[in-house]
Order: structure tokens, then sequence, then C-alpha cells
């Protein structure tokens, strides 16, 4: 059973070019908008390796912030990256309170895609959402992982599945080689899931 029924976020699960028309079909995503102040390192994100990322916390939920700076750390262990925090502009990352028009319905949070039109650096949750700190730091990782470049996972149990599900907890074989094809892991095998925990 699943402990709770959350969209994580909405983004790619649409098929795009099937029902895009062929004349459109070169334009660009676009990201969401909202009045944040933009990351201007945001592109660091591309890097392939030595990543140094600044991570702007505004955030009102102070549970929220301290799991998404533990999603952050799980990160820096199986990426070549490091993160610290950075109140200024100079933030690669983000992390805001999404309002209804970014979070509609039933979706917690959202991230941005940096290879989307309008990229700014944002990760958006809504912080009166009722997760366990649990389920907000599986669902940090799962948004961040978004912007590392992770597409959805048909898996349910990847942590990159668009439900937050009971056993959704592990970086699988798909995601560990989409995530090898943009960044160099600390990992030294592909083949093993990680398990996703602080
Ligand atoms: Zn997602």
């Amino acid at each position: 059973m699943p402990r709770a029924c959350f969209v994580i976020c909405i983004a790619l699960i649409l098929p795009l070019v099937a029902v895009v028309p062929a004349s459109f079909a070169d334009q660009r995503a676009t990201n969401w908008t909202g009045n944040f102040s933009r990351c201007d390192k945001r592109f660091e994100l591309l890097r392939r390796e030595s990543m140094i990322l600044g991570v702007k916390i505004s955030t009102s939920n102070p549970v929220l912030a301290r799991e998404f700076r533990e999603a952050m750390n799980f990160w820096s262990q199986v990426l070549d990256m490091r993160w610290h925090e950075d109140p200024s502009s100079a933030c690669a990352v983000q992390l805001v309170d999404g309002t209804p028009s970014i979070l509609k319905k039933t979706i917690v949070a959202r991230a941005q895609f940096t290879e989307w039109d309008n990229f700014q650096g944002w990760i958006a949750f809504n912080p009166r959402a009722p997760l366990t700190a649990e389920e907000m730091f599986l669902t940090a990782v799962h948004e961040i992982g978004h912007m590392l470049g992770l597409k959805h996972n048909p898996s349910t149990h990847s942590v990159m599945y668009y439900l937050d599900l009971e056993g959704s907890e592990v970086l699988d074989r798909q995601d560990l080689a989409a995530l090898a094809s943009r960044h160099r892991l600390r990992v030294s095998s592909i083949q093993e899931p990680i398990t996703v925990a602080p």
C-alpha cells in the first residue's frame, strides 16, 4: 500500500514528441516561473565533474530546509560535487516556497530543468504539504535529481518514480546510467542500486 499518494511532480510525464506537430517539434519546452531571484551560477549544474553548487535556502519550513540539506549531502556522495549554502545571487540552486499557480492540486514539489527555457535554478516545494521528514528528504532527492538531468523512471522502486510510494528509495541502474552520461560519479559501479538515505 502506498503510504501516501502525493504527486511529486508532473514534468516529463507527457509524451511531448508524440503529441506535438512536426512543425513545432524543434521548439523547446519552457520552465514554470515565479517571483523569485535568479541563481547566477545555475549552469554549474551542467558540469561533468568537480561541480561546486551554492544553495540558497528560501523556504519558510525549517524541517524542509533541514531535509533539503540532507538531500544535497546525499547527492554529494553519489556525484563528483560539493555544495555549500549561499544566500546570494551566486547560488546555483534555490529552494523556494511554491505558489498555487506553480504547484497545482496535489503536486507537492517541482524542479526546473536545465535544458528548458527560462531555467533560473529554482526548486519549489509546498511548505505546508503534510509530508513526514523522510518524505521531504526523498522528494528533495527526487527534485534535485531532475536538476542533475534525471527524468522520471517507470520503476516504482526508483526515487525518480513520479509518485511518492513506499519503496521508492533507490537510484537504480537506469538512473545511474543516465547520471553517468552527464556527470562523473563517485560510485565505482552503476550496476548496483544505491539506497537513498540520509
Ligand atoms: Zn519528478
